[in-house]
């Protein structure tokens, strides 16, 4: 039975590797050209995730690019108070590891064989045992897992349900190699996550591994039409940058700082979020994995999850290859429970981000 996998993200690949290394084959088809043809992002935090690399054989692949030091954290409030500073010990254990995002990709993609990834195939449909794609082409497939992320085409095969945004958008700017550039700022940032939570906004500013700081600027409360009326002159990145700093009144100029230091890359990101605990009837012949199953707010879940969900379904198919319909039940039944708690705690998580005391709570919730 061919196994065909929309999406090469980190879960797509993290299924298709545990397939491999089972001794059973799958058909990635990804809707972008070639792996670089698009910007992976910045670091990710892999905790609970990187069971699902040593089912993948990667473990020490991984270990090998992975940052301890990325685990630091600077918490403080929008007055410059300093809540909390911790600095990972050289020899402190791989818990939280960052990881670029690029680089786990390629990690996993250079772990299949040769033309595994079938690139700039996007998945417009699927009917009697065929996907259909964009540009007229067909192929056949006997399971087929929709990994194609937040805003899933395969989805609607097994559920109605649609991402609904958060009240959460985010700009994203960022400094370029900021040792040479800003040595001051540097330091201040620090080798990990830099966070400034309070009065439903947040700067969450992080050391990327190519010597990028990357600054995502949250505004919690705000709604899908947000970006049209924020003021923000996202076609003018200077005056971008200036209106910015004009939306955190009252914030230290330390943290406007950083804003003026960046360079004219200005993203919008509307964060949207499917419903907690969402799952659907078991459907022979279809599931989902990753983002396209359980969306959930950007507090450094939903990359362990992917990972776990490709990880759990291969070893769940190569358990049963002669009866995919229940491995994809008990995938499922493991999958809707362990993900509608991470999503709970997620969306908890989101709720102290968007108060008004943001900080202190979130020191609550790291002590506690
Ligand atoms: C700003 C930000 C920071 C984050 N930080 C963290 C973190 O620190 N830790 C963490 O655990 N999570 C984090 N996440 C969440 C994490 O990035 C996602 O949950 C994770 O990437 C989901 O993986 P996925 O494989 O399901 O989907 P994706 O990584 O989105 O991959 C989906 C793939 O499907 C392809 N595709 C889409 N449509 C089609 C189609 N029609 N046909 C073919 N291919 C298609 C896409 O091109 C893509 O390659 C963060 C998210 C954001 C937005």
């Amino acid at each position: 039975m061919t196994i065909a996998i929309v999406g090469a993200g980190l879960g797509g690949l993290a299924l298709a590797r545990v397939l491999h290394v089972n001794g059973m084959s799958a058909v990635v088809y990804e809707r972008e050209a070639s792996r670089d043809a698009r910007g992976q992002g910045g670091m990710l935090d892999i905790h609970s995730g990187q069971r699902a690399l040593r089912e993948a054989g990667l473990i020490d692949r991984f270990h090998a690019i992975a940052r301890a030091e990325g685990q630091d954290m600077r918490l403080l409030e929008p007055d410059g108070t300093l809540l909390l500073q911790e600095d990972t010990p050289d020899d402190a254990p791989l818990d939280r590891p960052e990881v670029d995002r690029a680089d786990l990709r390629d990690l996993l993609l250079d772990s299949l064989p040769e033309g595994t990834v079938r690139w700039g195939h996007a998945f417009a449909s699927a009917e009697n045992g065929l996907l259909h794609f964009a540009d007229g082409g067909s192929a056949p497939y006997g399971l087929l897992v929709g990994a194609d992320g937040a805003w899933s085409r395969v989805r609607p095969l097994l559920t109605d349900a649609r991402p609904a945004h958060m009240g959460q958008n985010v700009v994203e700017i960022g400094i370029p190699d900021i040792d040479r550039t800003h040595p001051d700022l540097a330091a201040m940032v620090g080798r990990g996550n830099y966070w400034v939570l309070g009065g439903g906004r947040s700067l969450a500013a992080q050391r990327n591994g190519d010597g990028r700081v990357r600054i995502g600027l949250s505004f919690y409360g705000t709604d899908e039409d947000w970006f049209a009326t924020s003021g923000i002159p996202f076609d003018d990145p200077a005056a971008a940058r200036a209106r910015l700093i004009d939306l955190l009144p009252g914030w230290d100029p330390r943290f406007t700082a950083l804003i003026e230091a960046c360079d004219d890359t200005v993203v919008p990101r509307a964060i949207s979020t499917l419903p907690v605990g969402l799952t659907w009837p078991s459907t022979p012949g279809v599931t989902l994995l990753g983002d396209a199953a359980h969306l959930m707010p950007p507090v450094g879940e939903g990359a362990n999850m992917a990972l776990l969900d490709g990880a759990l379904l291969g070893l769940a198919l190569a358990g049963r290859p002669d009866d995919f319909p229940a491995a994809v039940e008990e995938y499922e039944r493991e999958m809707f429970e362990r993900t509608g708690a991470a999503a709970r705690m997620s969306a908890d998580l989101q709720e102290v981000l968007m108060s008004p005391d943001a900080a202190r709570r979130m020191l609550a919730f790291f002590q506690g």
